[in-house]
């Protein structure tokens, strides 16, 4: 309807929400006004646009939340926090949204009007934790928060409890809810093994009067397959990732089958609290831990901010966190001082004394196309999922890796699926789980093939136990042999480097080579049969040219290589290193006994066995003998240890170098006695800058540390100086 102003403008009710209504567009004086802080976008014609953009973010962040908190979740953790901090961006902007029911006001989400367990009210209300995504953004937190200490604990991806002790009993246990009002969970939490049922006093540590203990309740990565197994067994939908099974676990009605579900609990704070007055939340964390409930033992005092951010740092890198029990979203960082929280206070959804820094996401979902399978250097038949191209963790992905059948079928994904996958640093990315509501019916499963899809060989586990299935045509399969010749190739046995997989499969194809014994006897003639290494003409081209000069200088090598090259399983670079040290020769390793063999230094009886296993195959001996009588050099004669002129520095490789590969890079500072890391720390002594570093190098920057360019790497590795 129209204002009946001199403007004319349309009537609309920005302040619904406060009850007030038809307040003019074009910000008359009609009844009732625009209150004149706003008059200057209520003129503004695409106010309306602003209304309904918060409108729609407003509700799409309570639905999210809604699924998140009392259903199964549709969008990744990711997506939730990226619509959140959008919606927090607008009300910043336009602090007249920011209405006393904005989602960015609350904690949580209310109880389900369905929900079967009782509701009951927290002592101390239970807030969230706001978030930052940067070091900059920390680092303004910090400036405003500044105190002498702070605790950095690591943020768990799981489900919020509050437990309640009167006198040393646990009498109840809740979930979060909105913050205030939670569902009453006790039952189930008392299966919990880690949460105790009765508190141990002592004389240092009396047992307090009344005692909230605030935790996260998860499930532990090693557990989760196992439990969504269970899940699909039973005939349920399986879970997209660990922390959606510890939400749906705890909430189950049968005690059972929480029991079943093995769930885990660690503390993040306390709330209510009679009888108990600790200085600080580390000395809290020393009470709990004394009455014998869980805290984190990664938990930490520091007291600056470049402690913080090397905390960070530390974090954020996926190495560390391969011996977690849980999956982590973010570090947080808290005010230790008890006193210094309270004259902080908090605001109405979360304390101004914590700040969690949120790792960026590794988890995203995307359209599973097709699942196709890959014959690795070893026969072992790996599946792997087609997606849709996803951006996540720094790149976009297409593929992600399944491991075998029974992890699909563990996995329950479906062709067509709508997938979790994620992504942690470098290691390759991983299909989590279906998300099962988003499903329409078009789904199909995925059939595992019988025959290898390489040579049409009848697939078969190595093993009747064995889960991953193996093309047993080792020899001939021409993806064994490809993967086989492009191992060879490779730094760490033979340095050919114009062989790689397009070259293999063609020296394959073309019938040049029927296994790897007669790599060595390539001459022209035999190589102008072959299509990428000769030119329109038929004229062996430069790359034709550079694999016979790589493969007369290959022949060499040290003992070391060649034993690498043979593909023996179990039989790496390290263990090489250690028979040719002590054989000297090839001879010498072929007759002595596995006995023997297993007495030398690093190696035990598993590699001893592997080794003369692959003797005892004829075509095996056949590729050692062929390739001695094309003159490779099959004696360990090199001693000489490079000049260790990186001892005691650590160095990080970034990005990409020119002359250098990431194995190489690493390669040349270990073997000249330097440390070579993967992350960048106060310890690190010179970051090396390739092309496209990323956050990295902004690290190295915020830390102050000396950065390289390849040029002056070089020169580090000469002479241990980069000047
Ligand atoms: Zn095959």
């Amino acid at each position: 309807t129209s204002c009946e102003c001199e403007f004319g403008g349309d009537r609309f009710s920005p302040y619904s929400f406060f009850g007030a209504v038809g307040l003019c567009e074009a910000g008359c004086e009609a009844n009732p006004p625009c209150p004149p802080e706003t008059l200057d976008w209520c003129t503004v014609t695409d106010f309306a646009d602003l209304r309904r953009e918060w409108n729609d973010l407003a509700q799409e962040v309570r639905q999210h939340r809604d699924l998140y908190y009392n259903k199964q979740p549709i969008i990744s953790d990711a997506e939730f926090d990226e619509l959140f901090a959008k919606l927090q961006k607008l009300e910043a902007e336009h602090p007249e949204l920011a209405v006393p029911d904005s989602p960015t006001m609350e904690v949580g989400a209310p109880v389900a009007a369905s929900s079967s367990f009782a509701n009951v009210e927290h002592l101390e209300p239970m807030r969230s934790l706001d978030n930052v995504f940067d070091l900059d953004e920390l680092r303004k937190w910090l400036e405003r928060t500044p105190s002498e200490s702070y605790l950095t604990e690591l943020k768990i991806d799981g489900l919020s409890i509050n437990l309640t002790y009167r006198d040393g009993e646990l009498v109840q246990a809740a979930t979060r809810g909105d913050g205030r009002v939670g569902e009453d969970v006790t039952a189930n939490a008392r299966v919990i093994s880690d949460i105790p049922h009765v508190l141990n006093g002592s004389d240092k540590y009396p047992v307090p009067a009344v005692l909230e203990v605030r935790g996260e309740v998860y499930i532990s990565i090693d557990d989760f397959p196992e439990v969504n197994a269970q899940r699909i067994a039973g005939g349920g939908k399986p879970f997209a990732n660990p922390r959606n099974a510890a939400a749906g676990s705890l909430r189950q009605k049968n005690v059972e089958d929480v029991r079943k579900r093995k769930l885990r609990m660690i503390c993040h704070g306390i709330g209510y609290s009679e009888g108990f007055t600790p200085a600080t939340l580390d000395e809290a964390y020393r009470a709990l831990e004394a009455w014998g409930l869980p805290v984190s033992s990664k938990t930490m005092l520091v007291h600056t901010t470049k402690e913080i951010i090397e905390r960070v740092d530390y974090w954020a890198d996926p190495a560390n966190r391969e011996d977690l029990l849980h999956e982590i979203d973010g570090l947080v960082i808290k005010v230790d001082s008890i006193a210094e929280q309270r004259a902080l206070g908090s605001t109405s959804r979360a304390p101004r004394w914590a700040i969690a820094y949120k790792y960026p996401p590794e988890e995203v979902t995307t359209t599973l196309l097709d699942i196709q399978v890959g014959v690795g250097r070893t026969g072992r038949v790996t599946p792997f999922a087609i997606m849709e191209p996803v951006f996540v963790a720094g790149t976009t992905v297409s593929k992600a890796t399944l491991h075998n059948q029974t992890e699909i079928k563990r996995k329950g994904v479906l062709l067509g699926d709508t997938v979790v996958i994620r992504k942690a640093g470098e290691i390759i990315p991983e299909v989590l789980g279906p998300v099962v509501e988003k499903r329409d019916g078009t789904e199909r499963e995925y059939i595992f093939p019988t025959f290898c899809p390489a040579c049409g060989t009848r697939l078969a586990p190595a093993k009747e136990e064995d889960a991953d299935w193996r093309c047993p045509n080792t020899r001939n399969c021409p993806n064994q042999l490809a993967e086989r010749l492009t191992y060879l190739a490779g730094r760490k046995a033979f340095d050919i480097e114009v062989l790689g997989e397009k070259g293999a499969f063609d020296l394959i194809r073309s019938g040049i080579l029927t296994d790897e014994a007669d790599l060595f006897d390539l001459d022209r003639e035999k190589l102008s049969a072959s299509k990428v290494y000769t030119a329109k003409s038929g004229k062996i081209n430069s790359n034709g040219e550079k694999l016979l000069n790589n493969i007369a200088a290959a022949k060499e090598a040290p003992l070391s290589r060649v034993l690498v090259g043979l593909s023996i399983r179990h039989v790496g670079s390290t263990a090489s290193r250690a028979l040719a040290a002590r054989y000297r020769s090839m001879d010498a390793l072929r007759a002595a006994t596995v006995e023997d063999i297993a007495e030398t230094e690093g190696i035990g009886s598993t590699i001893a066995q592997s080794f003369k296993d692959w003797f005892e195959v004829d075509w095996h001996r056949n590729i050692v003998d062929k390739w001695a009588a094309a003159g490779v050099n099959m004696e360990e004669n090199t001693t000489e240890q490079l000049p260790q002129t990186l001892e005691g520095m650590t160095v990080v490789v970034t990005g990409s170098l020119e002359g250098f590969s990431r194995d190489s890079a690493k390669e040349a500072i270990v073997s000249r006695g330097g440390k070579a890391s993967g992350s960048v720390s106060k310890k690190t002594t010179y970051v090396v800058v390739g092309e496209k570093a990323g956050s990295k190098e902004t690290k190295a920057r915020d830390l102050g540390l000396t950065i390289l360019d390849e040029e002056q790497f070089v020169r580090l590795l000469e002479t241990g100086s980069p000047e």
